[in-house]
């Protein structure tokens, strides 16, 4: 199937020439039709499945065929959890838009909200928002969303689980009720279903993978390995080819800054990208690791959100997520446009039970292989009474209370709902068997 036949207009067409696209993807296929009728979709679609251009092309198809652009009521609205998640949503849309007159901004928290107030002002067709500073701004009247004709939720999944459930739903009931609603999530849990049910017009459902699987086209790996000897292992696997891109997951932040100051005194160049981490600090980070000054990005769950890096080669899990699904979305930043990409897993027996859970979820059997001179002392139990790391255990920061419902700006010391606050956030979803502890990014 070509991009032709899908009913997209010439200059997008033009867009995707340029970059290369010759073929949509499944989700492409599947849901631009149906959204230039105008219908509400709710996608199941895992990152790096080309979801966003799923709806960033009808949306701007739609916004530059119909109606009247740059006014100050911005005509498309895109939630996402995470601020890097919008920034990405932003460089796509510029990038398939660039043969047609729509504009877009982007509005989240750790920056302040005056250059996002004047670009409000001029005019704008589609905002990009993190829900917690689109609050802000609806709160202070600077954003005014009576215009609204299309609403995006991307990665509702995460959203829900940040905590965001409270702020959907106040920034849900200030739109247009006549409107279009595509939402996108990798995974469909009762409580997207529910907000389905509430907020969307007879929605059609598209599913172009399983919820919950990840792409074929990741290998995965699992390394038995002591949590002290963790460490070295890495910088073995890494120096193995220390010009090769690898992301690096870590479950707290802390852990991630103390293998970043390892990696780095031991000669590799590496940096952190967590919620602790000012915005510059995270989009210097992520502009280093892109342009391969850096070639070890140590990133916790959240703030891994968005990051699309072409070509990554490698995922490696130094822990294991507390939650199965969280290792999807980890997984998720390697094997996309149709590349291989490889997921290690270093796992220290006390983990044993959370790998017993990925295991189940993937409905896979991952390789175990001990790499030699780092064999365990404790071989791994995989049945389902294997021992888990205790909450707030180990290197973890103390726990802190989830901030629910809590989303003006008084309730935010810094005036946003920065991701990495919200890392805390146990959240008001329902989906997980089993809680997600705070305070763990
Ligand atoms: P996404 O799931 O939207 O984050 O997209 C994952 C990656 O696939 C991004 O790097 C996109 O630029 C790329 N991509 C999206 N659609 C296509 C396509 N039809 N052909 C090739 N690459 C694509």
């Amino acid at each position: 199937m070509s991009f032709d036949s899908l009913g997209l207009a010439p200059a997008l067409l033009r867009a995707l020439a340029d970059y290369g696209y010759t073929q949509p993807t499944p989700i492409q296929a599947a849901a631009i039709p149906p959204a230039l009728e105008g219908h509400d979709l709710l996608a199941a679609a895992q990152t790096g499945t080309g979801k966003t251009a799923a709806f960033a092309l009808p949306l701007l198809q739609k916004l530059s065929t119909s109606g009247q652009t740059m006014t100050r009521r911005p005509r498309a609205l895109v939630l996402t959890p995470t601020r890097e998640l919008a920034a990405q949503v932003h460089e796509n849309l510029r990038d398939y838009g660039k043969h047609v007159q729509v504009s877009a901004t982007t509005i989240f928290g750790g920056v302040s909200m005056g250059p996002q107030i004047n670009t409000l002002r001029r005019g704008v067709d589609i905002v990009i928002a993190t829900p917690g500073r689109l609050m802000d701004h609806m709160q202070q009247r600077t954003l005014d969303l009576s215009a609204v004709e299309t609403l995006v939720l991307d990665e509702a999944d995460r959203m829900l689980d940040m905590g965001f459930l409270p702020a959907l739903k106040r920034i849900l009931a200030a739109l247009p009720k006549k409107r279009q609603t595509l939402l996108f999530s990798a995974t469909f849990a009762p409580a997207i279903k529910a907000l389905a049910m509430d907020f969307m017009h007879n929605p059609r459902e598209i599913s172009v993978s399983a919820p919950n699987t990840v792409t074929t086209l990741v290998s995965h790996q699992v390394h038995p390995v002591d949590t002290s000897r963790k460490r070295d292992l890495l910088l073995h696997l890494l120096s193995a080819d220390s010009r090769r891109q690898s992301l690096v997951f870590s479950r707290t932040k802390h852990g991630a800054d103390k293998l970043v100051t390892f990696l780095n005194a031991s000669g590799l160049r590496a940096a952190a990208i967590h919620g602790n981490k000012s915005q510059n600090a995270r989009t210097r980070a992520l502009g280093d690791f892109k342009s391969g000054r850096v070639t070890v990005l140590v990133a916790t769950d959240i703030a891994a959100r968005g990051i699309d890096i072409e070509q990554l080669p490698i995922v490696i899990n130094f822990d294991l997520p507390s939650v199965a699904e969280d290792y999807v979305h980890r997984i998720g930043r390697t094997g996309r446009a149709g590349l291989e990409g490889l997921a290690i897993s270093l796992v220290s027996h006390d983990e044993s039970g959370l790998l017993h859970d990925i295991r189940k979820l993937l409905k896979k059997d991952i390789a175990i292989n001990p790499v030699t001179g780092y064999e365990p002392s404790t071989p791994l139990r995989l049945d389902a009474g294997a021992p888990r790391p205790k909450q707030g255990g180990g290197n973890r920061q103390p726990s802190r209370q989830p901030r629910q419902g809590k989303t003006s700006s008084s309730a935010r010391p810094n005036g946003y709902a920065a991701p990495g606050r919200n890392e805390h956030a146990a959240g008001n979803h329902k989906r997980r068997s089993r809680p997600r502890p705070a305070a763990k990014a």
